[in-house]
């Protein structure tokens, strides 16, 4: 159990954009703060905020108090943490991961950490840097319960919205996966959607406030489908899987006549229409999850 000292100090591996943002919620916050970073130079300005910085991780593990390493992806995180004069300073003592990668590469570090006597906590930030350390900040954790219980308070320093998701390792990193995967689907809609709308001679800021109000269509459709996709009844007179086909397959001939690539949507067209295939032309779209992954 750390002392309270313990629980008001905190220690950064890795000063990239988001590595720097925690470390500064952590000093703006009062906390003890020791920074590490692979190259030198990127510590000058939370040197000058209070941070203390160390030549390396060992050091900056063993100056007291968590451990949170955020880089690249696991390959980084390995590459800091498992050598010996690391892995030594971190026995007995908690590491808090906000690096982002996958599941299983999350539980493995989790047995590896085990294995060395380091607690260990997984998460994931799923909101850019501007947000640390404000109430818009969203952070997902996975790991023993216990362990982010004791850690909680430096962790709530960080401000925003800090959720513990269970005692799989692997958790935070799949709703990060997941959350990512609307995100960026949805990114290359956008994208497309504004190289074909620029075609048909409308700009991006005229169509902003329409694809704003499109956007906000989403929410209510996660809402109100969960409980269906959840027991597979993908019901939906309103919105029959054929009329989103036709519509897709407009779009498709729109941007193809143009020039445009349409392979995104000519994929989201394809599943739909596999499904039609199958004899559900009468179901929601989101019975596309039955195929891709069938219960
Ligand atoms: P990057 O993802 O570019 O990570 C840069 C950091 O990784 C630097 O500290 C860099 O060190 C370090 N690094 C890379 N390779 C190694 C290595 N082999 N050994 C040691 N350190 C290494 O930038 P961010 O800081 O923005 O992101 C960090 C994590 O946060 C990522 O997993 C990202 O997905 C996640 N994240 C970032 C968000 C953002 O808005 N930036 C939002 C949400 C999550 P060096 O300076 O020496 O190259």
């Amino acid at each position: 159990m750390a002392s309270h000292t313990e629980q008001s100090a905190v220690t950064v591996l890795g000063l990239g954009p988001m590595g720097r943002a925690l470390a500064g919620a952590f000093l703006d916050a009062g906390v003890r703060t020791t920074i590490w970073n692979r190259t030198p130079g990127k510590d000058r300005e939370l040197v000058e905020r209070g941070a203390v910085s160390v030549p390396s991780p060992e050091e900056a593990v063993a100056a007291g108090g968590l451990t949170v390493i955020c880089v690249v992806n696991y390959d980084a995180v390995d590459a800091v943490l498992r050598r010996d004069a690391v892995t030594g300073a971190l026995k007995g003592r908690t590491v808090a991961n906000l690096s982002a990668d996958t599941p299983d590469r999350a539980r493995d570090t989790a047995s590896w950490a085990a294995e060395h006597g380091i607690g260990y906590l997984d998460g994931a930030i799923m909101t850019p840097t501007p947000t640390i350390g404000t109430l818009a900040g969203v952070f997902l954790h996975s790991g023993p319960e216990q362990l982010y219980r004791e850690h909680k308070p430096v962790l709530d320093t960080l401000g925003g919205t800090q959720t513990h998701l269970g005692e799989d390792t692997g958790r935070a990193a799949a709703y990060d996966l997941a959350l990512l995967d609307i995100f960026w689907t949805a990114m290359a809609g956008y994208a497309h959607a504004l190289a074909m709308a620029r075609a048909e001679g409308i700009t991006a800021r005229e169509l902003v406030p329409f694809a704003k109000g499109i956007s906000e269509i989403l929410p209510w459709v996660f809402e109100v489908s969960a409980e269906g996709v959840d027991s597979g009844d993908y019901t939906d007179s309103n919105n029959p899987i054929t009329s989103a086909a036709s519509s897709m397959s407009h779009i498709v001939h729109v941007s193809e006549s143009h020039g445009i690539d349409a392979s995104v949507m000519r994929a989201a067209e394809g599943l739909a229409r596999q499904v039609i295939g199958q004899g559900h032309g009468g179901s929601g779209f989101l019975r596309v999850t039955e195929l891709l992954n069938p219960r």
